[in-house]
């Protein structure tokens, strides 16, 4: 089957669909996106992406926002037309096409909007059974890592090196302090409380990482919103990350350490099961 693609309100096969060489997303990573889970053909917290999208665009003054109802139309449609059960769909929004310049173009310049899906298994996977390990290394990224733009070159580059050095993914690590891991958020456990970064400038604030804190609450565990450090989190007694990908992924090493016995934790396993069931519980 071959894969539909929407692109500014068509959709193509995906060879077909074209982007500009002058496209502000080439030219500058001028460039938004969110990534929406699919269970059941459904689409996970998609409102909340939708909000995260308008701020991005607010923080970036993009001039206009897209309409909610249509993305979500367009999102279903994709979902549809693939017949994807499982896995993501891609959004990105850019300022479209100009001619290169630092300035940005005209107001009404028009944005470039394009969507795809990719089959992925979210639910039934190695890394949630087994958990992942993870490597440091420096946060080199600039000083907004709360908006989702495309720049992602040094999340990329921090991922291959740790899947060169045998680890599943990196934790970036900012004046002694982890931020967050190349594509998702990192939280640890430590005396029954959980703990994740406050949501600052140097990280993104995880649409996952507002409902799992909501389950945590609900699991009736204290939530502390703080900096840690590579020690602290060797010495946690779990570990784990949160995405619209990953939903709850144990954590199982940090550097050469194992997180306690080395399995995935108790409570990450609960937290990753109550999220899963609230969040089929919601999509629409
Ligand atoms: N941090 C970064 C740097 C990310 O790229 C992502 C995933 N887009 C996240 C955190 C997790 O965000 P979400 O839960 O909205 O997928």
């Amino acid at each position: 089957m071959v894969r539909i693609v929407y692109l500014n309100g068509e959709y193509l096969e995906e060879t077909k669909a074209k982007v500009s060489i002058f496209d502000r997303a080439l030219l500058f990573s001028d460039a938004l996106y969110e990534v929406t889970s699919v269970l059941d053909g459904k689409l996970i917290d998609f409102n909340n992406h939708m909000k995260r999208l308008d701020r991005s665009m607010t923080e970036l003054n993009y001039p206009r926002k897209l309409d909610h109802e249509e993305i979500k139309l367009f999102h279903r449609e994709l979902v549809r037309r693939n017949n994807l059960k499982e896995g993501i769909i891609y959004l990105q929004v850019s300022r479209g096409k100009a001619e290169r310049s630092f300035d940005f173009p005209d107001p009404d310049n028009e944005f470039t909007v394009m969507a795809f899906s990719q089959v992925k298994d979210l639910l039934n996977n190695d890394a949630a059974k087994k958990g992942i390990k993870v490597m440091t290394l420096e946060d080199h990224r600039w000083g907004r890592c709360d908006i989702k733009t495309t720049q992602l070159l040094y999340p990329s580059l921090a991922k291959s090196s740790a899947d060169r050095q045998g680890f599943d993914d990196a934790w970036m690590v900012r004046d002694g302090h982890i931020t967050e891991g190349t594509s998702n958020n990192a939280w640890i456990i430590r005396n029954g409380t959980v703990i994740t970064r406050q949501a600052d400038n140097l990280i993104l604030k995880g649409i996952t990482r507002e409902a799992v804190a909501e389950c945590a609450k609900e699991l009736n565990y204290k939530i502390d919103y703080k900096n840690f450090t590579i020690n602290e989190a060797q010495n946690a007694t779990e570990a784990f990350i949160t995405s619209a990908t990953t939903f709850v992924t144990p954590v199982i090493r940090i550097n050469d350490l194992e997180i306690a016995d080395g399995n995935p934790g108790m409570f990450t396993k609960l937290l990753r099961q109550k999220y899963i069931k609230k969040a089929l519980e919601i999509a629409i």
